[in-house]
């Protein structure tokens, strides 16, 4: 059997941050490991900046229903790839053939990143998907592989996983093969828009406009009643590639505004909503998650007014980076 005991080294000559989980070269599975691809999952936990790694213990000790260890890394909420094992776990199963990943031991034939996450409501981070991808090319470099040995866990599993949720792993194979070629970041492309930008905020009459709070951005912002109805206020952007973009909302906050506010984001697989709480943590960027965008010129973030919570929905700032 053999293991990785290189993949620290890699991994920091990578530029990713590293911790070492105790007895990660002699934590494993019993059974054979001679991994040619990466896979990368979602935990399902919901991590936070204060509670960054939720699922580590899980990872590192198992399930009442399988022992760990169950992932060779863990990526935290801030992109810190906690490495818990060199050698065989239980995190793919049976693969079912994906790619130039035959249909075989899923465990034998790829090293795994968990990515902590929950999958549902809540989006990878920008750190994480920028760690993921600096480890993967370098994983998939040390094993003389190209981007299309790394692979979804949804791709490969025979059991009807979803994981990892709201990526596109197609872009995130080519922002793995562009790493690999030394291309390193994608152009930095980062875009601000108001809801005063001309041209690029549309709202019906029925959002007032509004200087009331302090915290706004720009001169203004407009604000709407909730209702149980469509009366979207979009932000239209000019997204110069089909390519991941991590989304950040501004809104001014008052106790008296919305609890469960709208943002609806238009991706390359369908809309996306995300709930906010405009009461609190107002005036700054909040991210929404990272959503894979496609290219043009378009209505791609919008704040619905439909929410079954009182106070005002604001309709602030809005802006894309791409990650
Ligand atoms: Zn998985």
């Amino acid at each position: 059997m053999a293991t990785i005991p290189w993949l620290v080294d890699v991994l920091r000559g990578a530029g990713v941050q590293v911790v070492v989980e105790g007895d990660w070269l002699n934590r494993m599975r019993p059974g054979s490991f001679d991994p040619i691809g990466v896979l990368w999952h979602h935990t399902a936990a919901t991590s936070s900046a204060s509670n960054p790694h939720p699922a580590l213990g899980i990872c590192i000790n198992g399930r009442s229903d399988l022992p760990g260890p169950l992932c060779q890394a863990l990526v935290d909420y801030n992109g810190v790839f906690h490495v818990i094992s060199a050698g065989r776990c239980n995190h793919a199963g049976t693969s079912g053939g994906s790619g130039p990943i035959p249909a075989g031991d899923g465990n034998t034939l790829m090293i795994g990143w968990e990515i902590d996450y929950n999958g549902v409501n809540q989006e990878m981070t920008a750190a994480q998907y920028n760690a993921s991808i600096a480890a993967t090319a370098a994983v998939l470099t040390r094993l003389g592989r190209d981007s299309s040995y790394a692979r979804g866990h949804r791709e490969t599993s025979t059991s009807g996983k979803i994981d990892p949720s709201f990526i596109d792993l197609n872009v995130m194979r080519a922002d793995v093969a562009a790493k690999m070629s030394g291309g390193g970041n994608p152009p930095a492309w980062s875009s601000i828009v108001d809801n005063t930008t001309a041209g690029r905020f549309t709202a019906s009459a029925n959002w007032g406009v509004s200087t009331y709070s302090g915290q706004r951005y720009g001169a203004d912002y407009r604000y709407a009643e909730p209702v149980a109805a469509s009366d979207v206020a979009w932000y239209r952007f000019n997204v110069p590639a089909t390519a991941n973009y991590r989304i950040d909302a501004w809104w001014p906050a008052t106790s008296g505004y919305n609890s469960a506010a709208p943002y609806v984001v238009s991706t390359t697989t369908g809309n996306r909503t995300i709930i906010v709480d405009q009461r609190a943590t107002g005036g700054q960027w909040r991210s929404l998650g990272t959503f894979t965008l496609p290219a043009g010129d378009a209505n791609r973030v919008g704040v619905s007014r439909w929410s079954s919570a009182t106070g005002l929905i604001v309709a602030d700032a809005v802006r894309l980076t791409r990650v």
